[in-house]
């Protein structure tokens, strides 16, 4: 059954679904995990439709400006992960913390002994089995304009400016995810331009947090989805982590396998 969300991410459950038991699912697959801390670590991704923001660059424009996929139950989602090897999970989006039921399938996978990664923005706070929590905080430069449209494709932006701007930030819930778990702070910058406010997040989030916040979990990730965008950005990202301390993160799976679908 195909999904089907309203514009702000949160699903509009058909009768027939059990909310509690069903996820709307983009695609699963298996790859490398090509960006932070396990960069290169052979991982299952299982990727939710919906979000609740909308960044002009999203590199997965039909998890949220054009949300598509399946409506799959949790036992079904199970089970395709055990199909697939290695010991690893990425729960991933769109942002997969706007559905409730991603709890319930931390919960199981981890039961299973698998490693959770939760890849979020960082503004729905669920307390649920995660190993690593790589929060992604969306600067200023993401918010969509008429001057910087949607990357992906040509949904209209009507009214998505302002909600995204207000929702973008949220340091109660970025602050729960850093007490609570192995977290890591991933910016996507495209230059030096950036950086500014870079600090201001991470100097708002120490204030804010209970507990230390390291340079080595903040992570510079050139922006781009082609080999072509990261051949700009690389070396300037790389040289911004190097003056400010900052770790930088490369994008595996682009140099790999450039913008090809399922990696
Ligand atoms: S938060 Fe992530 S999934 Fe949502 S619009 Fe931004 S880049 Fe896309």
């Amino acid at each position: 059954m195909p999904v089907n969300a309203t514009v702000d991410g949160e699903r509009e459950v058909p009768e027939d679904i059990d909310a509690a038991e069903t996820l709307p699912v983009n695609e699963l697959f298996h790859s490398l995990q090509g960006e932070g801390k396990l960069a290169g670590v052979p991982s299952t991704f299982v990727r939710t439709s919906g979000c609740n923001l909308r960044c002009w660059f999203c590199d997965s424009y039909h998890t949220s400006w054009e949300p598509t996929g399946a409506w799959r139950d949790l036992d079904d989602v199970v089970a395709a992960v055990e199909e697939r090897p290695g010991d690893h999970v990425v729960l991933t989006g769109g942002e997969p913390t706007v559905h409730g039921a991603s709890v319930d399938l931390l919960d199981r996978l981890s039961a299973r002994g698998y490693h959770t990664t939760v890849e979020t923005n960082g503004t729905v706070f669920r307390d649920a089995a995660i190993d690593l929590a790589s929060l992604s905080p969306k600067l200023a430069t993401s918010t969509p304009s008429p001057e910087r449209p949607p990357a992906g494709g040509d949904a209209n932006i009507d009214g998505w400016a302002d909600r995204h701007e207000e929702r973008r930030l949220d340091y109660d819930a970025m602050s729960r995810y850093v007490e609570a778990y192995d977290t890591q702070l991933k910016f996507v910058v495209t230059g030096p331009d950036d950086l500014p406010e870079v600090e201001r997040i991470v100097e708002c989030l120490r204030e804010t947090a209970g507990v230390p916040i390291p340079d080595g979990d903040v992570l510079l990730m050139p922006e781009g989805t082609t080999r072509e965008e990261l051949e700009s950005t690389r070396r300037v990202v790389a040289d911004l982590a190097l003056e400010h301390g900052y770790r930088y993160t490369p994008r595996v799976h682009v140099d790999i396998w450039n913008d090809a679908p399922g990696t």
